[in-house]
């Protein structure tokens, strides 16, 4: 069966949902997006993933074409109507069709594309295993605290990592870890101390991430927001990526280096269940 995908305004079977091909995203990547988990049917942390799009609308200049209210309500539709349970929504925002022109179009209006996408996110092989990444050097732009759709630097990191055999990529830049192709980084280190990317511009702010350093906070778990290294990462007890999809998965080996036990440790196997209940009790 096929879905329904929303293009400006309507409800569309997916063979008819189409964009001009003179829309800025397509010719600049001159876009944003958000990606929102679906579990037991309903849309999580959906308001900070909102926020999250209004901020980097304002980042860029690009106007949303709809009132965040308006965005939601599409999006819940959306959702009902692909009567999905697991899995995510994902959204766009272009500035839109105009002839072609690095300088922004007067006339354009952007663009709001939304489709859902089933996938096991609670039973997961990535969950039991564990994922091996491989680092690479961080080649994106300098704003990447801004989602922007121009992943072309995190999709090549992510297949360099495929190619080697590793599951996925960390980004590494004058010599500290940024972050993951498409989530954060942590590790757990020897000493019990949770090391994870203070928020910069270097860094995209996850809104998975927010939620466990507030858990964190909460806990008894000692925190340090600041970059770490590689050879700090192989000499912890525990690794570990954060987004809103996977919500945690350990990190058992990097560029080879088996961390810790090999396996999925304690530390983030207990906040990805207490992030998951917590999301889920709201
Ligand atoms: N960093 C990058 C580069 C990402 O692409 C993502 C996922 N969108 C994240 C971090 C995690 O963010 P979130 O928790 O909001 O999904």
């Amino acid at each position: 069966m096929s879905r329904i995908v929303y293009v400006n305004g309507e409800f569309l079977s997916e063979e008819n949902a189409k964009i001009s091909v003179f829309d800025r995203g397509f010719l600049f990547a001159d876009g944003i997006y958000e990606v929102t988990t679906i579990l037991e049917g309903r849309l999580i942390e959906n308001a900070p993933h909102l926020a999250r799009l209004a901020r980097s609308a304002k980042e860029l200049n690009i106007e949303l074409p709809l009132p965040i209210e308006k965005i939601e309500e599409a999006m819940r539709l959306l959702l009902e109507k692909n009567n999905v349970q697991e899995g995510a929504l994902y959204l766009q925002v272009t500035r839109g069709p105009a002839d072609r022109d690095f300088a922004f179009p007067k006339e354009a209006k952007p663009s709001l594309v939304m489709f859902t996408q089933k996938k096991n996110l609670i039973n997961n092989k990535s969950v039991v295993n564990g994922i091996s990444v491989r680092s690479v050097p961080d080649i994106r732009w300098a704003r990447r605290d801004i989602k922007t759709t121009q992943l072309l630097a995190a999709s090549l990191a992510k297949q360099s990592a495929l190619d080697a055999g590793a599951d996925d990529a960390w980004l590494v830049e004058d010599g500290f870890v940024t972050e993951g192709s498409s989530n954060n980084a942590y590790i757990f280190t020897k000493e019990g101390v949770l090391v994870t990317r203070q928020l910069g511009n270097e860094i995209l702010h996850g809104i998975t991430r927010s939620a466990i350093l507030k858990l964190v906070k909460q806990g008894n778990i000692k925190l340090e927001e600041r970059p770490f290294t590689l050879q700090e990462a192989h000499s912890a007890q525990e690794a570990f990526v954060s987004s809103a999809t996977t919500f945690i998965w350990s990190v058992v080996k990097i560029d080879g280096n088996i961390i810790g036990s090999g396996e999925p440790g304690p530390v983030a196997k207990k906040l990805r269940r207490i992030y998951i209940d917590e999301v889920l009790a709201r």
